[in-house]
């Protein structure tokens, strides 16, 4: 299995780069978590929109759903001129699928996420798990026929929830939105110093902190969670790759 990501940052794009965004590649199958502000073009750097196979979306904030709109015209678009033959799939988790501003089902097939169900696309299995945070939100982790497991956090404050959905991961790419000095600011989000708290007990096998922070120096938040989890850690940033 393969990881890009395509944005990291939180709430808004810094210049030329993207807020959350992460392609999944495994054996031809491309999927997409999350698809915020600057994920439409930085995706276009790595896959041809029309071979993308479906798109997770975690929750409703704009930094990780606001790119979706534009896809669905792309969708619409590649449809129309023949060079794509299937609407994509889109997975959402919110309260009230109606509430969402897609225009056209022809296009695309808009799915509710129920953490009850798993949702296969080729050999890639797909679960999901309640976060906290201050609007609907869930994790997501991929697992592979081949074993391999990586967990994608969206949004969470510190839980129980991510800390078990975590557990025995190969590679955890968590949010870390604030310093530790800030904990307690929004219980919507990690520290740092969570985030290696969440990895250590979830005993992941490989920490990426993303949805970072527009301010400070974020080798800080690598300090910060390695003071708790003593495994590789990485800062996400647009463009990274990784193989599962
Ligand atoms: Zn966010
Ligand atoms: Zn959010």
């Amino acid at each position: 299995m393969e990881l890009t990501v395509i944005g990291h940052w939180g709430a808004y794009p810094e210049k030329n780069e993207a807020t959350s965004g992460y392609l999944i590649e495994h054996q031809g199958r491309k999927i997409l978590l999350d698809c915020g502000s600057g994920v439409l073009s930085g995706l276009q750097n790595y896959v041809m929109l029309e071979d993308l196979d479906a798109v997770f979306i975690t929750h409703l904030h704009a930094d990780h759903i606001a790119d979706m709109y534009s896809l669905e015209f792309a969708t619409l678009i590649l449809m129309q001129i023949g060079k794509r033959a299937l609407p994509l799939d889109i997975y959402v988790y919110c309260q009230d699928l109606t509430k969402l501003d897609f225009c056209y089902p022809e296009y695309v097939n808009v799915h509710p996420i129920d953490l009850q169900r798993t949702v296969a696309i080729g050999e890639l299995t797909i679960t999901f798990a309640e976060n906290v945070h201050d609007v609907p939100s869930c994790a997501v982790k991929v697992n592979s026929e081949d074993g391999k497991c990586l967990v994608y956090s969206g949004d969470t404050g510190y839980c129980q929830s991510i800390v078990e959905f975590s557990r025995g991961s190969d590679v955890l790419v968590l949010e870390s939105s604030f310093y530790n000095i800030q904990k307690g600011l929004n219980n919507g989000h990690l520290t740092a110093g969570e985030a290696g708290e969440i990895a250590a007990i979830a005993q992941t096998g490989q920490l990426i902190l993303t949805h970072l922070p527009h301010y400070g120096d974020h080798n800080q938040l690598v300090v910060e969670a390695s003071s708790h989890y003593d495994r590789q850690i990485q800062l996400a940033y647009c463009g990274m790759k990784l193989t599962i």
